[in-house]
């Protein structure tokens, strides 16, 4: 296998990858809260992931990926009070609209997706051996890690110890200046109304950071390969996921911590307490495909902050339709049957070219600049230009194959057209209308073609 390098946070340096286990590669991202829409900010870090998968096995690597859906932690608890719903029916209603999301962006989804509610077990008994080994002691409002007595505290952050100060925090989300005593579990209180779990050292609910530690170890390993997130998630969450999970096991929890820069607007993080958020349903009021949002982000290093702006998404927008346009097309194979030897150099030399940038820490601006080199050479045939570029894509993910009229069709429309040409072909006029009206309320108009339901989106 070829090697592959990528930015490990602890250490701050390129590192490169080599696995626990030969050809595979376990990985761990740090998934949405899911108490409101997802922004297009959070979005790049879920991109990254994705690709970080496909560049894995691209190179010919098994990947176990599990990507958490926090669904109890402070905010979400806290919105579904506001709105007045159960926690289920809130957290459960934006996890739907986070898959759908990530289908629209093509972001595989990691093979395992669990919720911080089907681990609370295992979060207790985590806990319960921290107190046991005297890593975590009992306060009146619940249970906190005791950060002194965690040798290497805060190397991730590079944090100076010299500011931390000997007191607990209860919220989750603490000043990045300050570290201290955080929060395991947060002993029942009115405000988190019906949302609460028993446990031995007392009724209440998990901290956000434990959360991940238990999933992490529950669905993949006590030490695990990768473990992803936004750069906002280095101190407290990621610093204090090291200092439990090792306390608990004396390993080491990852060997790799990748981390994404945000997406920014006038210079500043796209955030929800910001109030500068886009989603992609803006976007696509905007007629922006999701799919050229994804270009706009492989446009940028990972690791660099990334300004949005209506102007460069659009322009992203255009440079992804061109090399679409040229991809999508049905080329004649037979006007080079005849392979040459310069042809066969090309490829394999184009092919090392676009694999080196992709290996080297995921390079996906100087990996597009090759799908552009391609394009402009005029001494190789198109159909070869395409199947280049089609492999490619495998790591793109830009959907470059796909036709027009697929593209603009969800799945469940596709499903729902089946349905009804099925009930047309039986004669079962009432069913056909019925799904007409269906698909009609989706915003598709709908025809009778001569093979069948033809749609266009209104
Ligand atoms: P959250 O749902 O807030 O826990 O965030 C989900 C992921 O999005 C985390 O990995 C964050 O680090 C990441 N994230 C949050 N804001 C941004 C941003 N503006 N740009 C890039 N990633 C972000
Ligand atoms: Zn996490």
């Amino acid at each position: 296998m070829p090697p592959i390098f990528l930015h490990n946070t602890l250490g701050n340096k390129k590192e490169e990858f080599i696995p626990i286990k030969q050809g595979e590669v376990s990985m761990y991202n740090c998934g949405p809260t899911v108490y409101d829409f997802a922004h297009i900010g959070n979005f790049r870090t879920f991109i990254l992931s994705d690709i970080l998968r496909r560049v894995f096995e691209y190179n010919g690597y098994k990947v176990d990926g599990v990507m958490n859906i926090t669904d109890v932690d402070d905010k979400t608890i806290k919105r579904s009070v506001v709105e007045g719903i159960s926690l289920k029916s809130l957290t459960h209603k934006y996890e739907e609209l986070f898959f759908s999301d990530l289908e629209a962006l093509n972001i595989i989804k990691p093979q395992k997706t669990p919720k911080a509610t089907e681990s609370i077990a295992d979060m207790i008994s985590l806990i319960e051996k921290m107190l046991e080994n005297g890593t975590a002691y009992k306060s009146s409002d619940g249970v906190y890690f005791d950060i002194a007595k965690s040798p290497g505290y805060g190397t991730l952050a590079h944090l100076n110890l010299e500011n931390s100060t000997k007191e607990r925090v209860a919220n989750d989300e603490y000043d990045k200046t300050n570290p201290r005593d955080f929060s395991l579990w947060k002993f029942y209180t009115k405000d988190d109304e019906n949302v609460c779990y028993e446990a031995p050292f007392g009724k209440g609910r998990p901290g956000w950071h434990i959360e991940c530690s238990a999933m992490s170890m529950k669905n993949l390993a006590e030490t695990i390969d990768i473990h992803t997130g936004g750069i906002d998630l280095i101190f407290p969450h990621h610093t204090n996921e090291i200092a439990q999970s090792e306390a608990v096991t004396g390993k080491t929890f990852v060997h790799y911590w990748i981390h994404g820069g945000f997406i920014t607007i006038d210079g500043k993080k796209m955030s929800k307490s910001l109030g500068n958020i886009f989603t992609l349903q803006t976007l696509k009021g905007k007629k922006i495909d999701p799919i050229a949002y994804r270009y706009f982000v492989l446009g940028t290093h990972y690791r660099s902050m990334l300004n949005f702006t209506w102007e460069a998404v659009g322009g992203a927008q255009v440079a992804w339709k061109k090399i679409k346009s040229f991809v999508s097309k049905t080329y004649d194979q037979q006007e080079s049957r005849l392979v040459s030897k310069s042809i066969i150099y090309k490829l394999s030399e184009y092919k090392e070219k676009f694999s080196k940038h992709i290996n080297n820490d995921l390079d996906t601006s100087q990996s597009l600049a090759v799908v552009f080199e391609i394009l402009k050479d005029s001494k190789l045939p198109d159909h070869y230009k395409q199947e280049l570029i089609l492999d490619f894509d495998k790591v793109l993910g830009l959907k470059l194959d796909e036709k027009e009229e697929e593209k603009i069709i969800p799945e469940n429309i596709k499903i729902l057209i089946k349905e009804r040409d099925t009930a047309r072909n039986g004669k079962n006029f009432a069913k056909s209308d019925e799904i007409r009206k269906e698909i009609e309320l989706q915003g598709f108009e709908v025809k009778d073609g001569p093979e069948g339901t033809v749609i266009t989106p209104r």
